[in-house]
């Protein structure tokens, strides 16, 4: 399952890959799952092996599954005193996403909590040199003949699917060897990359651990790793700036520091690119880009990127720490905080770099290509997927735009930050008026939001 969003810049059509993110809502569910043992894989001919113990396993009595992407073969599925399992899912299994889902029996019932399970599987995936796929997205296990991907999305891992609340627990904590062969570079989103071909990756911190190992090299900024970038010294140390501005300007903002290095993928996608199509997704703390050169986005005579409207592309996937990571969304506006927020915040922070021309041009087109979109109302939406990909990326920053207006921007901030402070909550409706009046919002304020925005079928014409 994936969605793809696309608008228009100047001169080049780009792609953002809906990302993924856990949906871990903090409540009920404090235990993450963890993943021990070993991957092998082989560049050459695409075949990966898995020796997995899945312990902490959640306790969700029968009401759980084990989603494994499609393309693998299991061996064998045992518990915790070493014994094989039957396991459903073996004959005219059902698909989940990119998944094959199976769950473990016990005298031909599901298996009560089984806590532990040692699986091990499988499978060989395509390696696209010369003829290409006809879609790549964050699901794939992809090789490209230099380096190979797989984000948790995929689930090159066994992934726990928690059926009474949908919701995939894909965040793990772990410990991984990694064999390779051929692999100069090896990383697992968590740690750090490791020379290849053979290392071994710790996160005692639950995170979906992504995947990227091949030809590659590594580059280090203070605030920043780059994959397979191959950045002169210019070019890095432009884009960091780039960075390090962004997250300052975040972080005075919200008054929630941002400590994280990020990590910046670069690589080929498996799909034909038409030239100038790029696509991005993020793994937090790393963000990923296909059909693109980072170094290629920086003009060096001038010490700044060439086309402004990369600034805020990049300050989107940046923001992702703020509204994905400080705050995990969930409930009936899991889209709406996930990804109206982030691309709110990356106007912002273009608005700051490059003045008020910059937000006000960006909405006027943003304006024309949403003319005759229908919104339904926010406290109306009563399922998350309610909220189109239009809707989150393109609709929802015009909310927030316009509850700008109305509070101004420091007051906004004020609502954001107190948003993102908030624990164990379930970001619905209710969520988001809740905390618009905490952080001082008058209730005079929020009704005039509502009926003028909230409640309009289209409000991009207030938006000025
Ligand atoms: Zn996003």
């Amino acid at each position: 399952m994936f969605g793809v969003f696309l608008y228009q810049t100047q001169n080049k059509m780009r792609t953002i890959a809906l990302l993924f993110l856990l949906l871990v809502s903090g409540t009920a569910f404090s235990q993450a799952p963890n993943l021990n043992g070993k991957v092998e894989i082989d560049m050459k001919t695409g075949q990966i092996t898995c020796d997995f113990m899945l312990s902490k396993i959640p306790n969700l009595g029968k009401d759980y599954q084990i989603i494994l992407n499609k393309g693998f073969n299991i061996k064998a599925i045992k518990d915790s005193n070493n014994n094989t399992l039957k396991y459903s899912g073996y004959y005219a299994g059902t698909m989940r996403g990119e998944g094959l889902t199976y769950t473990p029996l016990f005298k031909d019932s599901i298996m009560v909590n089984p806590k532990q399970l040692h699986i091990t599987y499988t499978g060989a995936f395509p390696i696209y040199t010369d003829t290409l796929n006809f879609v790549d997205f964050k699901g794939l296990i992809a090789f490209n003949g230099k380096t190979m991907r797989a984000a948790d999305q995929s689930k090159w891992y066994p992934i726990i699917y928690d059926v009474k609340n949908d919701r995939l627990i894909e965040q793990v904590s772990f410990n991984i060897e990694v064999k390779t062969h051929g692999a100069k570079t090896i990383f697992v989103n968590g740690d750090l990359p490791k020379s290849g071909p053979s290392a071994t990756f710790k996160s005692d911190l639950a995170i979906a651990p992504m995947l990227f190992i091949g030809d590659y090299e590594v580059q280090k900024t203070n605030g920043a790793l780059f994959l397979n970038t191959n950045m002169n010294n210019k070019q890095l140390t432009i884009f960091e700036q780039n960075i390090v501005e962004m997250k300052a300007y975040y972080s005075k903002n919200l008054k929630i520091p941002y400590d994280t290095k990020n990590v910046f993928i670069e690589h080929e996608p498996i799909e034909k690119f038409n030239k100038g199509r790029s696509w991005g997704f993020v793994a937090f703390p790393t963000i990923a880009f296909a059909g693109i050169k980072l170094g290629d986005m920086i003009d060096e005579q001038n010490s700044k990127l060439k086309d402004s409207t990369d600034y805020p592309f990049i300050a989107h996937e940046i923001g992702h720490y703020y509204f994905g990571n400080v705050l995990q969304p969930n409930s009936t506006l899991f889209w709406f905080f996930l990804e109206s927020t982030a691309e709110y915040l990356s106007v912002k922070a273009s608005e700051e770099k490059y003045g008020k021309a910059f937000a006000i041009k960006y909405f006027a087109e943003r304006g024309k290509q949403l003319k005759n979109f229908k919104a339904k109302s926010l406290n109306a939406i009563k399922d998350m997927n309610e909220i189109s990909g239009t809707y989150r990326y393109s609709y929802g920053p015009f909310l927030l735009r316009g509850l700008e207006q109305i509070i101004g921007e420091k007051r906004m901030f004020k609502f954001l930050s107190t948003s993102l402070n908030a624990k164990n909550e379930a970001t619905d409706y209710n969520f988001f008026k809740r905390n618009a009046l905490k952080s001082g919002v008058t209730n005079k304020e929020w009704d005039t939001f509502e009926k003028d925005f909230i409640l309009a079928e289209n409000a991009v014409s207030l938006v000025k």
